[in-house]
């Protein structure tokens, strides 16, 4: 990647032409703060750069502020063929970050719906999923917010979506217990209230 040279406020473009949002001088300062808190020095040349990079790194990792997750839902196909059983994504990779750290939470995640006439396209769910994922959070909230948006918008007979994911917050600090995964889940509709449907989809998603 081309360096950078240091630029204000104002947006610069690197040598392949991408234009790189400028990072305020306040936002800079405050990783600057950061670095010399953890006992380093941020004036040495390796460090020269890095409250820039950290701070375009924290927008794209907290892009899903900008976007609303439901508009993927907003084409949906009614024409199904007659199809009426579970559609689902499984395993799809994620990363998002802890509300209490910011530390990165990275895992997998597997979507299901029963539909109610209407389905979308199957690179949707994932897209729900980063849009909720691409924010400050914590792994119980965003597993019920891409559950609801899913209800919402499809209005299936029923949801479920199960998360597992690891805490940088756990294995890099605090019990420092690394390779524990913790697992969620959101079952709405049917496969909550329907013993036979919460086994077959928890069951397909490797649950079971
Ligand atoms: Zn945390």
């Amino acid at each position: 990647m081309t360096n950078v040279a240091s630029c204000g406020d104002d947006d610069a473009v690197d040598g392949s032409g991408i234009i790189k949002p400028a990072v305020p001088a306040q936002v800079q300062d405050a990783i600057r703060t950061l670095i010399e808190w953890a006992g380093d020095d941020p004036t040495r040349e390796g460090l020269l750069d890095t409250p820039q990079r950290v701070g375009r790194a924290w927008l794209e990792y907290c892009q899903g502020y900008k976007e609303d997750p439901a508009v993927h839902l907003g084409r949906v196909f009614e024409e199904v063929g007659g199809y009426d059983e579970v559609v689902m994504l499984k395993d799809i990779p994620f990363q998002s970050h802890c509300e209490h750290h910011m530390a990165p939470i990275t895992g997998k995640a597997s979507i299901a719906y029963l539909p109610d006439k209407r389905v979308v396209g199957i690179s949707k769910l994932a897209r729900v999923l980063h849009g909720f994922a691409r924010r400050l959070q914590i792994q119980e909230r965003l597993t019920a917010e891409v559950a609801q948006c899913i209800w919402d918008n499809l209005q299936p007979h029923g949801v479920a979506v199960v998360i597992e994911a690891q805490h940088g917050c756990m294995t890099g600090r605090g019990v420092r217990t690394p390779g524990v995964g913790m697992i969620t889940s959101r079952l709405l509709g049917c496969f909550l209230d329907d013993h036979r449907s919460r086994k077959e989809v928890l069951g397909l998603m490797g649950y079971g």
